[in-house]
């Protein structure tokens, strides 16, 4: 061991997007010294991986953000250091002393779609929405390695949230794209086609959807339009939850009209056909919804279509050492306390696997505010309850926390070292020198970058 640091305390955060970003701030400023690792060389997680490119001010925005709060003094960012395969959470716990871990690693599995056997055809004819954005958002990086896809037409999205209607976007947008350049020689990139819409950009040049000799796309949703999570009512009064219905409907509606797909309502995929091991159908199941509850009619239909994009929800990735309950982190009831551990708590979207950007920092925020009693410095604040209103307006799942970690002794000036030892190490063996540089070397070039400087779509 080469040099002693400061005795202070410490905390590990896993995962740099939106919530652990925000977890490490508050930490940090509270003057404890927070290691925060994530697997990918750049932090962000969802933000540069799974919000479509296209919102390029809001990522700009909360990338800048994420960079502010990870540049803080107190936090050391360690790229490229993925926990159940650099180590594991148990191993991390038996070898290093932590006050506190954080766990908030998202939610990056896609929720399998209940269909038996269908997955055969993964990366085949079913595609995954965490695999499709991926794609999507840096196929066109010089040097982009991934998986690529292809957009079949006649492509069935199932799902019903607000990301998938990004996935109805992009679907479209690739068929109608490919298909302008290759009938009629017009070239729109992905801004302007998210822009305009579809149907504009087609009526400015005279085009009916008909002409293109395109089948399009479908979504299919188990409820009715109305159904669709796409609005949070702002309260449990029937009038409000009317009004998030009619809210929900009217976006479905704008979006069809823009974007010109199809919507196949209260349906259920149950099986599958295919021809020489290639998916050729879905064999869908009518539903009917009473009174918010799913009842399957038992008739059924078949639905031909040569790819499935499945949107049906992303959870956490089960790491060794965590309690799960079902998909989700088990956490001691209303808290964000992990099941079974004194110091291990999870946020973001790695509790539920839903949320969107601002939950994930206030989640982020909140749980770890609690962490600390401001009122009574050096004092432990147990398991305090959130507020009503935030739990209402973030996941509903009830998440707290409260630990002292100002008031547990020092780690001991070995326990520091130790933790110091495996940063640096690490850091020096990936060629990390400090925070900015890293990230100018690992951020991609972003495609309204290629558009700007050479005019050729990609
Ligand atoms: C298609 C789509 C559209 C969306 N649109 C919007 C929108 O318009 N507005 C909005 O507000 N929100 C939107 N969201 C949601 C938003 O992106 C997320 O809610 C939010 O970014 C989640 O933040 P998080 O910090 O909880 O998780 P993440 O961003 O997933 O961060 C988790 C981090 O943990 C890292 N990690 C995972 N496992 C490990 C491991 N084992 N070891 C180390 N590190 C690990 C990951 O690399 C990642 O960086 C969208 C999401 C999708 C998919």
């Amino acid at each position: 061991m080469s040099q002693h640091h400061e005795r202070e305390h410490l905390a590990l955060v896993i995962g740099a997007g939106v919530a652990g970003s925000e977890a490490a701030y508050i930490l940090a400023q509270h003057g404890i010294r927070v290691i925060v690792v994530d697997q990918n060389a750049l932090p962000y997680g969802k933000i540069e991986d799974g919000l479509p490119l296209w919102h390029i001010g809001l990522r700009d925005r909360v990338e800048a953000e994420i960079d502010r709060k990870l540049r803080h003094p107190k936090i050391k960012f360690l790229p490229l250091f993925k926990v159940g395969k650099d180590m594991t959470l148990p191993e991390i716990m038996k070898e290093y002393k932590f006050d506190a871990i954080i766990l908030a690693f998202g939610a990056w599995k896609d929720r399998p779609l209940p269909v038996p056997g269908i997955e055969k055809f993964r990366n085949k004819q079913l595609i995954y929405q965490n695999d499709l954005l991926k794609w999507y958002n840096h196929k066109h990086e010089p040097g982009f390695q991934g998986k690529r896809y292809k957009i079949e037409d006649g492509v069935t999205v199932i799902g019903g949230g607000l990301a998938s209607l990004d996935v109805m976007k992009i679907v479209m947008m690739e068929l109608v794209g490919n298909k302008l350049k290759e009938k009629y020689g017009l070239q729109y990139d992905l801004f302007t086609m998210e822009k305009k819409g579809l149907k504009k950009i087609l009526d400015e040049n005279g085009i009916a959807f008909e002409d293109l000799g395109l089948k399009g796309a479908a979504l299919i949703y188990r409820r009715s339009a109305k159904e669709m999570p796409l609005k949070q009512p702002a309260s449990d009064s029937p009038e409000d939850k009317a009004k998030a219905q009619a809210v929900a409907k009217k976006l479905l509606e704008n979006y069809q009209q823009k974007f010109l797909f199809r919507f196949i309502p209260n349906a259920v995929p149950v099986d599958f056909e295919e021809k020489n091991g290639k998916l050729t159908a879905l064999i869908l199941e009518k539903t009917l919804s009473k009174n918010g509850k799913l009842i399957y009619t038992g008739e059924r239909f078949r639905h031909e279509t040569p790819q499935i994009i499945s949107s049906i929800g992303s959870i956490p990735v089960k790491l060794k050492g965590i309690p799960y309950e079902g998909d989700a982190i088990k956490t001691v009831k209303g808290t964000a306390l992990v099941d079974g551990y004194s110091h291990l708590y999870a946020v973001g979207n790695a509790v539920t696997g839903k949320g969107n950007i601002k939950m994930a920092k206030e989640h982020g925020r909140q749980v770890t505010e609690n962490l600390i009693n401001p009122d009574k410095p050096g004092q432990i604040n147990l398991h305090k309850t959130l507020d009503e209103n935030y739990l209402k307006e973030t996941d509903r799942r009830a998440e707290t926390i409260a630990e002292q970690i100002l008031a547990l002794p020092l780690p001991t000036q070995e326990e520091v070292d130790h933790v110091w030892e495996l940063v640096e190490n690490r850091r020096k063996q990936i060629g990390y020198k400090n925070y900015d540089e890293w990230i100018a070397k690992h951020k991609p070039l972003r495609l309204e970058q290629i558009l700007k400087q050479n005019k050729n779509l990609p």
